[in-house]
C-alpha cells in the first residue's frame, strides 16, 4: 500500500456502480433506471436555460427548488436541503448528523454506500440481521445507538415498511436521528415525510434518479426539521457550494412541479411490476413482495450467477449481488412492457 494513503483510504471499500456499457440494443435493467425518460417539460426548461447565462454561477441555495419542492410537500424551504444525487446527500448527512460516540445501525442487507460512508467518516456501524423472509425487523433496532438509517423500500429487496413501523421507531428513538431512504418510495411505499412536523429527529431523504427518470441530471433531497437542514448546509458549504448546477436546478424544478407526468409513468411501473412478477412466479422464481421500480428473484434450480451470464449473453442485463445471503437472487428493473417481455423470452430460452 502506498505510503502516501491514508489508513481510511487504504481500508475503503467503495461503493461499485451498475455496469453503463454503450452496447445499442441491450435491454437494460441492471441499475434502477426509468424507462419512460424524464418531463419533456422539464427536458425543455433545461434547453431553454442552456444559453450565455451558464457563465454565471448557479445560485448556491438552489432557492427555487427548494421552493418547489417544499410546495409539493406542504413544507416550508428552510426545511429542505438539495444535493448531487442523494448519494451525496447522504454524504453530508453521515458527516453532518451521525457523527455520535454510539454506533449508526442499519439493516446487513441493503444499499451498499451506507458501509462506505460509515468507513469514509470513522462512524462505528452495526448491521441488524434481516429476518428469515428478508423483512426489515423494527424491533430489533430497540437497542443504544447514535443513529440509524433505513432504506424504505429496502433495497435490493423492495419490501418496504408499514409507516406506523417507522413512527413507532422515532418515538422510541427520540434523541436520535432517524433517516429514511426513500429512493424508491413513489413505487407503491408509504412515505414518512407527514411524520416530519411531529418528529423533529427524522430526515426523510428522495431522489430524482427513479420516479422522476432523471438519474443523469444528478438531483436527490433530504426534508426534516430546519436544524437538521442547517447541519447540512454548513456541511455542504464547507465541501462545494455549489452542488446543483444551473441546468439540474431548472432541470429538477420543472421535473418537480410535472404531477401528471410524474403520476403517469409510476403507475406504468407498478402496473409493469405486477404483470412481471406473475410471470416470473409462473417460471419458478421466488419473488420477493416489491413496492420499488425493480424486482428481488431467485429461481427455485438456477443459480443466479449462472443466469445472470446466460441473460447477458442474450442482450439482457440485470444485477446481482455477491453477499453469500443474497447471491442467488437477480435484481431486476422494471423496464418497459416490451422490455419486460425480451427479458421473459430470454428466461424461456434458458430454462
Ligand atoms: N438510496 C438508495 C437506497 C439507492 O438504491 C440509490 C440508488 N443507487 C440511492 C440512494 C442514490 O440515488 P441517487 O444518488 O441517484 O439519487
Amino acid at each position: 500500500m502506498s505510503r502516501y494513503w491514508s489508513d481510511i483510504v487504504s481500508k475503503l471499500r467503495p461503493y461499485i456502480a451498475g455496469e453503463q456499457p454503450r452496447i445499442p440494443g441491450l435491454v437494460k435493467l441492471n441499475t434502477n433506471e426509468n424507462p419512460y425518460g424524464p418531463s419533456p417539460k422539464a427536458i425543455e426548461a433545461i434547453r431553454q436555460a442552456t444559453d450565455d447565462r451558464l457563465r454565471l454561477y448557479p445560485d448556491p441555495a438552489a432557492t427555487e427548488l427548494r421552493e418547489a419542492i417544499a410546495a409539493r410537500f406542504g413544507l416550508t424551504a428552510e426545511q429542505v436541503f438539495v444535493g448531487n444525487g442523494s448519494d451525496e446527500v447522504l454524504a453530508h448527512t453521515f458527516q453532518a448528523l451521525l457523527n455520535h460516540d454510539l454506533p449508526l445501525l442499519y439493516p446487513d442487507v441493503t444499499y451498499s454506500f451506507y458501509p462506505t460512508y460509515s468507513l469514509l467518516y470513522g462512524i462505528e456501524a452495526i448491521e441488524i440481521p434481516l429476518d428469515h423472509q428478508f423483512r426489515i425487523r423494527l424491533s430489533d433496532y430497540d437497542r443504544p445507538c447514535g443513529a440509524i438509517i433505513i432504506p424504505n423500500p429496502n433495497a435490493p429487496t423492495g419490501i418496504s415498511l408499514p409507516l406506523a413501523g417507522i413512527e413507532a421507531l422515532l418515538a422510541a428513538h427520540p434523541n436520535v436521528v432517524v433517516v429514511i431512504d426513500e429512493a424508491y418510495v413513489d413505487f407503491g411505499g408509504q412515505s414518512a415525510v407527514p411524520l416530519i412536523s411531529r418528529y423533529p429527529n427524522l430526515l426523510v431523504i428522495q431522489t430524482l434518479s427513479k420516479s422522476r427518470s432523471f438519474a443523469g441530471l444528478r438531483v436527490g433531497f433530504a426534508v426534516g426539521h430546519r436544524d437538521l437542514i442547517e447541519a447540512l448546509v454548513r456541511v455542504k458549504d464547507s465541501f462545494n457550494s455549489y452542488p446543483l448546477d444551473r441546468l439540474a436546478q431548472v432541470g429538477a424544478t420543472a421535473a418537480i412541479k410535472d404531477e401528471a407526468w410524474f403520476e403517469t409513468c409510476r403507475r406504468k411501473i407498478i402496473a409493469s411490476r405486477e404483470n412481471l412478477v406473475r410471470q416470473l412466479e409462473a417460471l419458478s422464481f421466488q419473488v420477493l413482495p416489491s413496492q420499488a421500480n425493480f424486482i428481488f428473484a431467485r429461481h427455485e434450480s438456477r443459480s443466479g450467477a449462472a443466469l445472470l451470464a446466460e441473460l447477458r449473453e442474450r442482450g439482457v442485463l440485470v444485477r446481482r449481488f455477491d453477499e453469500p445471503r443474497i447471491s442467488e437472487f437477480l435484481r431486476i428493473s422494471i423496464g418497459t412492457d416490451e422490455e419486460c417481455a425480451r427479458l421473459m423470452s430470454a428466461l424461456k430460452e434458458i430454462l
